[in-house]
């Protein structure tokens, strides 16, 4: 993401906070802005250590805490992974992940004919779809060069 979309962004984010009534710390905002950063999907953990320097008395804490509230108001996605730890993303554009089991990469593919598929009459007496997502579990070219070697 170019630098002028990211302050677009975080001036959009801060509007959408003031309407949700949330509160916008610094520390908050920074989080955010972290997650706009990022395109690995990164955990709470990893999160946390990439502002340990900007912001040395952020607690890990505070990270998960934020995260739950922005996923709570469908600011941010939360992936889940085979690993014990969730992984987050800014909720864009609809899309859906593709996993790498070996190295836990995940990674982005668009899908439209998935988009546009409708669910199995089924799903509606399971409940109200609000969004559909896929994961593809595999293994990715760089494990799959490397297992082969
Ligand atoms: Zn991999
Ligand atoms: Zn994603």
């Amino acid at each position: 993401m170019h630098c002028k979309d990211i302050q677009q962004q975080l001036k959009k984010f801060e509007t959408t906070c003031r309407n949700l009534n949330l509160k916008v710390t610094h520390q908050r905002l920074e989080i955010f802005h972290q997650l706009l950063l990022a395109d690995d999907h990164p955990t709470a953990e990893i999160l946390h250590s990439r502002l340990a320097e900007s912001l040395p008395t952020l607690s890990l804490d505070t990270v998960y805490r934020t995260l739950t509230t922005y996923e709570k108001h469908n600011l941010i996605r939360r992936i889940e992974t085979k690993e014990s730890h969730a992984r987050y993303e800014i909720a864009t554009t609809l899309h859906h992940h593709f996993i790498c089991d070996d190295c836990g990469q995940v990674k982005d593919f668009f899908w439209p004919d998935f988009d546009t598929m409708p669910a199995p009459g089924t799903v509606a007496e399971l409940g109200q779809i609000r969004r559909k997502n896929a994961v593809i579990h595999g293994i990715c070219p760089e494990c799959s060069k490397h297992n082969s070697e």
